[in-house]
């Protein structure tokens, strides 16, 4: 049977709380139509998180709980900091980190990003590691020399039995939010780079079993060509996760390439 794929919703910074509920309950109510096989994950904003992880603790939820972001410290004192310990305490299964709008607004780094999926991988937190290369860059034709540093300076750098609960989203930052999506071939041929650096490192079974997803304008209408790349085990989705019809046949898509593998 193929690879189960994996759709994680990123709300980034919006949505009202009346909103949120409402969002969540309308995904929830689609999707119970469906004997699902792809793992959806929904990452609402932090003050949220008590709407997704109630949801995700129900025995028939077919979602699981995600965040977006988390401390590179444990609990203490530091103001304004959401720690590991407090995901896992409200049982979120999910956190992405190194995302580039955090990488750029915020000024993450490799060695940040590393510290963080540490601090979930000791919580039993998956990550979701981003990254991906500028427009500027992949012109330049360093998108291989790039992406490649990113994996060696955090995924590599991690214990087998580590990489074994982390997954990795390549998105190129021309393609989030900007309707400018990595052509089908772009994203196999990164992903296929990624898990071969993997593959260096780890060997063949855990380069296999590494959960790889593309993300960056994915949508109702690009998925399935996306999801059908040998490399592509499912989306990190942005803009079109906030609309509960999109989202679905996102989730669909993901489906079908399940069911014809
Ligand atoms: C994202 O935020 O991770 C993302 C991929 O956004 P979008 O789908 O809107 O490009």
């Amino acid at each position: 049977m193929a690879k189960p794929k994996i759709v994680i919703g990123n709300w980034k910074m919006n949505k009202d709380f009346e909103e949120a509920e409402d969002l969540i309950t309308k995904i929830e109510e689609e999707l119970a139509d469906y004997q699902l096989q792809t793992e959806v994950v929904l990452c609402p904003p932090a003050v949220y998180a008590e709407l997704v992880t109630d949801h995700a603790s129900l025995e028939d939820s077919r979602f699981y709980a995600g965040l977006q972001n988390v401390s590179e410290f444990p609990n203490g004192a530091y103001t304004g900091e959401i720690s590991a310990e407090m995901l896992a305490s409200m049982d979120v299964d999910f956190c992405i980190v190194g995302h580039s709008e955090r990488r750029k607004f915020f000024g993450e780094t490799d060695e940040i990003v590393l510290k963080k999926m540490h601090r979930l991988l000791d919580n039993q937190i998956v990550p979701v590691m981003c990254c991906g290369e500028t427009l500027e860059e992949r012109k330049a034709g360093k998108h291989f020399e790039v992406v490649g540093k990113q994996i060696e300076a955090t995924i590599c750098t991690l214990k087998p039995e580590e990489l074994e609960r982390t997954m990795i989203a390549y998105e190129p930052i021309w393609a989030i939010g900007t309707g400018e999506t990595a052509t089908p071939a772009q994203a196999q041929e990164m992903l296929a780079f990624i898990r071969s650096l993997i593959e260096k490192k780890f060997g063949t079974e855990l380069a296999v079993y590494t959960y790889i997803l593309y993300g960056g304008s994915c949508n109702a209408k690009n998925a399935l060509e996306l999801f059908s790349q040998p490399d592509v085990d499912g989306g990190l989705i942005g803009g079109a996760s906030l609309k509960p019809e999109d989202f679905i046949k996102i989730i669909e898509a993901a489906e079908t390439v399940i069911k014809d593998n």
